[in-house]
This record gives structure tokens, C-alpha cells and sequence, in this order.
């Protein structure tokens, strides 16, 4: 946090930091209401769009306000206490209003089914859509909101990561930020909005904010680190949902590529992971890889976080290394930051690199990653025999994803757990104004998006997304309106 600078090197009204879904929209809805906008991203213009472009880019759209409360607070469960009642109106209202709001940019509107807990109460308002005809992903969806930051000549600074709140008292006043190898400091003349994203890339706060997970990776954007997290602590914000995150996922993370890689395992059945003790934990698959609703599993008949006994390998045989690519192939790989790999169709390229170990038997297999060998060979025995049988008792696999792994030589692929994104950050209100500890707004402080985002515990997919359009028009809308939400600008 900096005191008030004797000289500003930049001005705007309203100064957004970070430029994805969360911030385009607060930048847009800003702008149009007059407001001098100025967007500020710390990735390369190449980079831009953080999760938001690389996602699979599917809005959750509830087409009901009440019922949307109500799937809202079932999802939550014993995690609604902290998220007050106006806050999910207004939530559940600009849910409502996203629709008519894409189609206003231009969005066509496709619906797709996915509703991730049909038994709830509430679920039947859950529509979740894609921008036009085409497979999920593909940045329709972003493309669409860039074009529509372009026609507006937003300002935006690209490589120019903001480093420091700049405050007097309670006030925000402006930010510090690195440009060019200098430090910069940029008035804001009536607020800030916080849409930098959460801490998937951020090692050390991923250990001491998410129980059991010493080693994680993003497999969106490699540029959100906490950035805003830290600031808003240093202004004295409260944090919320930290321990809230999409995943872990089980994925692969190849050695000089800072994104970790969804996995391609459909094509073929011989397959399971193990545990640090040889067992099987979890039902393999995807596409989360591990048979989850963004990484929350239902057990003893309850949902629980899922739990990961680290290291995890992936052991196939022969039949299922020669049956289809298990990484990823050519362009889905790291959109955004450029990095391409060929991953081979029949995996050995991946063999000859020592990506995946092999090994004539299971016993051998064993041996060279570390695991009891004959712990292995239980598991592998007690697979093969529910396989053939086309049930899988201990952990619910379903049968036509099921076959015994019965062909030499045997392979390993050690998998990384990834998050698809952290929902946790500075608590903001109804208004999107970050809270501070003691309960109160921090002045002209606003933020949006999966930084502070108001999912709690369980998470509808598209969820994410839809926030950033909801809470970036609030965001916007206030940060525009000037300190207090009153139209008042600082002189
Ligand atoms: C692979 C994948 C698939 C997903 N699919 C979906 C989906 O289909 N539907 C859905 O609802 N959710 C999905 N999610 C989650 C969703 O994409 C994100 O939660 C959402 O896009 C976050 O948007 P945002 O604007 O808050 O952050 P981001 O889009 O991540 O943008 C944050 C930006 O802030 C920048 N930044 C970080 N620190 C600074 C700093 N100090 N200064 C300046 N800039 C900074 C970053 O570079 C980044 O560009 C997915 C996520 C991933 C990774």
C-alpha cells in the first residue's frame, strides 16, 4: 500500500485492474455511463483474458429469480451464512439480466444441458449457454466481449502489472503499478475496480489457504497470482471463500510449460490412478478427471471437497497407451500463452521423453515410480475382475467406461493437481464494494468477478462467468457513480 504520491503520472475516473470477463464488463458499463476508463493488464496484449478467454466460455443463465435464490442457497448449504440476503438478490437479479444484456453485444444465445445438481431445489431455472453453434470452448464467447471493449476505445495498459492501492485513510485514491521497468503511479478520480483474478498460480497461498494440496497448477491463465488478494489485505479488507476452489482436477504438467494440461482419456478403458499407497481413490474420467462436480465429491452421502493422496500416477497398459493421446494435442494446448505441443497419437513420444514410465510388469512398474508393489497388483487384480464384471462396486465407475488392464508392457503418468479457478479474495457487498475486517466498504474500492467471488461451497458450471458479468455491472455502474455511490467525483 502507498500514501498519496506528490505527482500522478497517469488519470482516469475509474482504473480496472485486469482485463477478463470481470473487468471488460466493469470497464464497458463504466464507460457508458461517461466515466474516463483506463483498463490496466498485467499479461502481454498476446495474453489478454486471463481464465476468461481459455475457459470454456458457458454461461450459467437462471431463468427464474426466486428459484435461482433458492438452487443458490442448496448449493451453499451450511457455507450461506456469511452471504446476505441483498447480496444474493442482487446476484440472483443481474443473473437474471445477463441474458438480454450478451444479446445486446450481440450474443446468440445456444443452450446446452448441464446442471450439475438436478436434485436440488431450484435447479429447474438452470439454463446454461454458449454464444452461437460450435463445440464448448473456442473463445466465442470472449471474442464477442473484446470486440465489444474494442468498439468502445477503452484505454487499455498491457504488460503493466499494478503492484499497490494508493489510499488517504479509507480512501482509495489511485494505483502503482510497474510499466516499462518503472514504478507509475495513476489517479483514479472516482474508484477502483479489483478484477484481477484469484491465486491459482500462487504456490504459497494455495498452501495456506487450501487444506491438502502442497502442489498445484493453473490450467487457465498463468498470470493470476493473488495479486489482489494481497492488495486488499494491505488496505484492511476481509477475505471470504478462500478454501472455495473449481477443482483440484488431475491433470498432466509437463516440465518447461507453466500451465498444467487436461487430460484426453475417453479413448480407451484399461486405465486407473492409484494413490501414494497404491490404491484407487476416486471414479476416473472426465472431464474433470476425477468423476466430480468441479472438484467436490459426494461421499457417505454427503458432498465433500475431494481429497487427493498425493503422489497420484495414472497406470495403463498396452492395449490403452496404443488406443488415442492422452495429453492434449497442437492448438488446445496453453492457448494462451502460445505454447504448442504435439503430444504423439500412440504416446510413446511421451514414453521417450520419460513423461510416462513403462515397465514389462506391474510388480517392475511399481518399483521405478516408488508405490508397495504388491499394493499395486491388489488394485490392479480387484479392477480387472470388476471390469470384466462391468460394475465397479468401490467407486462407481460407469460399466461402458470399464476394461481390465491385462496387456504388458505397463505405463505410469504421474498426474499434477490443477484448479480451474479459486472463488476466494476480499469480501465485497451488494453494491460490489470490497469490505474491510471491521465490516465496513473501503472507500471507492470495488471488485468483481473469481476475485472475492460469492460462491461458497458448491458450484454451478457457467457460475463463474455469469458473476463476472453481474457483479462487473455493479462494479462498473459504481465505480462510475463517484466515492460513495452518490455521482460524487473527487476534485
Ligand atoms: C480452463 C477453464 C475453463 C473454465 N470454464 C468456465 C466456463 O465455461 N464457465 C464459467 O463460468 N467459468 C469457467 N471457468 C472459470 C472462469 O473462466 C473464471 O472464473 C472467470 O473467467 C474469471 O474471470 P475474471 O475476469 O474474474 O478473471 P480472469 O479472466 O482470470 O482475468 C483476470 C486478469 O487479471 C490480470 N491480472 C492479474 N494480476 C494483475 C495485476 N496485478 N495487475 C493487472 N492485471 C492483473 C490477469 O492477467 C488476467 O488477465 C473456467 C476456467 C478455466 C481455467
Amino acid at each position: 500500500m502507498t500514501a498519496s504520491p506528490t505527482h500522478w503520472d497517469e488519470e482516469a475516473d475509474v482504473i480496472v485492474v485486469g482485463y477478463g470477463f470481470a473487468g471488460a464488463t466493469a470497464a464497458m458499463t463504466a464507460h457508458d455511463l461517461g466515466a474516463k476508463v483506463l483498463l490496466i493488464e498485467k499479461a502481454p496484449e498476446a495474453h489478454k483474458g486471463g481464465n476468461s478467454r481459455v475457459s470454456a466460455n458457458i454461461v450459467f443463465w437462471p431463468n427464474d429469480i426466486d428459484k435461482a435464490k433458492t438452487y443458490f442457497r442448496a448449493m451453499a448449504g451450511p457455507y450461506m451464512d456469511d452471504i446476505p440476503d441483498e447480496m444474493l438478490d442482487v446476484w440472483a437479479r443481474e443473473m437474471l439480466a445477463n441474458k438480454a444484456w450478451l444479446e445486446g453485444l450481440g450474443m446468440v444465445p445456444v443452450e446446452i444441458p448441464y446442471v450439475e445438481f438436478p436434485e436440488f431445489a431450484g435447479s429447474d431455472c438452470v439454463h446454461v449457454l454458449l454464444n452461437g453453434e460450435g463445440p464448448v470452448g473456442g473463445e466465442r464467447l470472449w471474442r464477442l466481449i473484446e470486440a465489444s471493449v474494442d468498439a468502445r476505445r477503452i484505454d487499455t495498459l498491457y504488460e503493466t502489472p499494478v503492484v499497490d492501492l494508493v489510499r488517504d485513510g479509507r480512501e482509495i485514491l489511485g494505483v502503482t503499478a510497474e510499466r516499462l521497468g518503472k514504478r507509475i503511479a495513476i489517479r483514479a478520480r472516482r474508484g477502483v475496480v479489483l478484477t484481477c483474478g484469484g491465486f491459482e498460480n500462487a504456490p504459497v497461498m494455495v498452501r495456506n489457504y487450501v487444506t491438502g494440496l502442497p502442489t498445484v497448477y493453473p490450467v487457465g491463465t498463468p498470470y493470476n497470482t493473488g495479486d489482489g488478494i494481497r492488495m486488499g489485505i494491505e488496505v484492511g479488507a476481509d477475505l471470504w471463500h478462500m478454501n472455495n476452489v473449481s477443482g483440484p482436477i488431475l491433470s498432466f504438467k509437463a516440465p518447461d510449460i507453466p500451465v498444467a494440461q487436461w487430460l484426453n482419456l475417453a479413448h480407451g478403458k484399461s486405465y486407473i490412478f492409484v494413490g501414494a499407497d497404491g490404491g484407487r481413490f476416486t471414479m476416473e474420467g472426465e472431464p474433470c478427471s476425477v468423476g466430480d462436480a468441479h472438484g467436490k465429491v459426494r461421499r457417505h452421502g454427503q458432498w465433500q471437497q475431494q481429497s487427493l493422496p498425493l503422489p497420484i500416477h495414472m497406470i495403463f497398459d498396452e492395449t490403452y497407451r496404443k488406443s488415442g493421446h492422452i495429453g492434449k494435442a497442437g492448438a488446445d494446448w496453453d492457448v494462451s500463452h502460445g505454447n504448442r505441443y504435439d503430444w504423439s497419437d500412440d504416446n510413446l513420444r511421451e514414453v521417450a521423453k520419460g513423461w510416462i514410465k513403462t515397465a514389462a510388469t506391474l510388480p517392475g512398474l511399481a518399483d521405478l515410480i516408488g508405490i508397495p508393489a504388491d499394493a499395486l497388483a491388489d488394485t490392479v487384480a480387484r479392477f480387472n475382475a470388476d471390469a470384466r464384471e462391468g460394475y465397479d462396486p468401490d467407486w462407481g465407475r460407469k460399466a461402458n467406461t470399464l476394461a481390465p488392464l491385462e496387456t504388458g508392457p505397463f505405463y505410469a503418468m504421474e498426474l499434477t493437481p490443477a484448479f480451474v479457478n479459486t472463488q476466494g479474495g476480499p469480501r465485497r457487498d451488494a453494491h460490489a464494494r470490497i469490505v474491510g475486517v471491521d465490516g465496513e466498504p473501503i472507500g471507492r474500492l470495488f471488485s468483481a468477478g473469481e476475485l472475492g467471488s460469492i460462491y461458497s461451497f458448491l458450484y454451478q458450471g457457467g457460475g463463474n462467468i455469469a458473476e463476472c458479468f453481474a457483479f462487473g455491472r455493479v462494479a462498473g455502474r459504481n465505480a462510475a457513480q463517484g466515492a460513495d455511490g452518490d455521482g460524487t467525483a473527487r476534485s
